[in-house]
C-alpha cells in the first residue's frame, strides 16, 4: 500500500481514545477534570495542572488558522502529497493547537490569511489511522 502520509507510530495508550475518536470521524480532546482545560498531545498528566484526572471531550471541529507555512519541498520521504502544500498550525476552539495540513485551497500566500476560520476533514489512511485536516470553514473540500 502506497500512503500519502506517513503514520504516526506507534499509538500510545493514553491517546488511544484520539485515534478511535479519529476513525469515527469526531475530534477527541483530553480534558483535564481538575481545571477544566482540554489540550493534545494526549499524555496522563494534564500540562496545566499537572492532574491524572483526565476524561476526553468531543470538539467542535472548528477552529482558526493560528500560522502557516507553504512547503515546496518534501523533506519526508513517507510523505507523498504534491508540494506546494500548506503547513497549518491551527488553534482548536476549545483553546489547544495542532500541526496539520491545510487542504481545499490553493497553496498561495495570497489566498490564505492567518486567523482565517477552519474546520476538520478526516483523512483515512489506514483501517487504524484517520489524520485531521482542516480546509478553509464553508468552502469546499
Ligand atoms: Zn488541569
Amino acid at each position: 500500500m502506497d500512503l500519502e502520509r506517513p503514520l504516526p507510530h506507534p499509538i500510545t495508550p493514553e491517546a488511544r481514545p484520539y485515534w478511535d475518536g479519529l476513525r469515527e470521524h469526531k475530534l477527541m480532546l483530553p480534558h483535564c477534570r481538575q481545571c477544566g482545560k482540554s489540550f493534545l498531545y494526549p499524555r496522563v498528566l494534564c500540562p496545566f495542572c499537572h492532574a491524572a484526572d483526565i476524561d476526553w471531550v468531543q470538539a467542535s471541529g472548528r477552529g482558526r488558522l493560528y500560522s502557516f507555512e507553504i512547503a515546496h519541498q518534501t523533506f519526508n520521504k513517507a510523505f507523498k502529497v504534491k508540494p506546494p502544500y500548506v503547513l497549518a498550525m491551527i488553534e482548536l476552539e476549545e483553546g489547544p493547537r495542532m500541526m496539520s495540513n491545510l487542504v481545499g485551497i490553493e497553496a498561495d500566500p495570497k489566498r490564505i490569511r492567518c486567523d482565517m476560520p477552519v474546520e476538520v476533514v478526516y483523512e483515512k489512511l489506514t483501517y487504524e489511522i484517520t489524520l485531521p485536516l482542516w480546509k478553509p470553514a464553508g468552502g469546499a473540500r
